[in-house]
């Protein structure tokens, strides 16, 4: 009998919180999305361990433009 295994790597993208911040392009408090791409051991198509994050960017869901976690933290002191 042959068993035949598929397996390989896909990333996915989750959702890690969600907020409103400045956007640098809006120019104004907009909500965004915090969006975290992490890279997933598959088999049979089937995300099953995750490998490692990939990136993580923040998205605005005004003019859907990707910015840096970092802008977050920025104007505060
Ligand atoms: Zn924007």
């Amino acid at each position: 009998m042959i068993a035949l295994i598929i397996f390989g790597s896909k990333a996915v993208t989750s959702c890690v919180t969600t907020g409103e911040f400045d956007c640098p392009y809006c120019h104004g408090q907009q909500p965004f999305k915090h969006l975290r791409v992490r890279k997933f051991f598959t088999l049979y198509w089937i995300p099953l361990i995750p490998l490692g994050v990939l990136t993580e960017y923040l998205q605005c869901q005004s003019c859907f433009g990707k910015y840096k976690p970092s802008l977050l933290g920025a104007g505060k002191p």
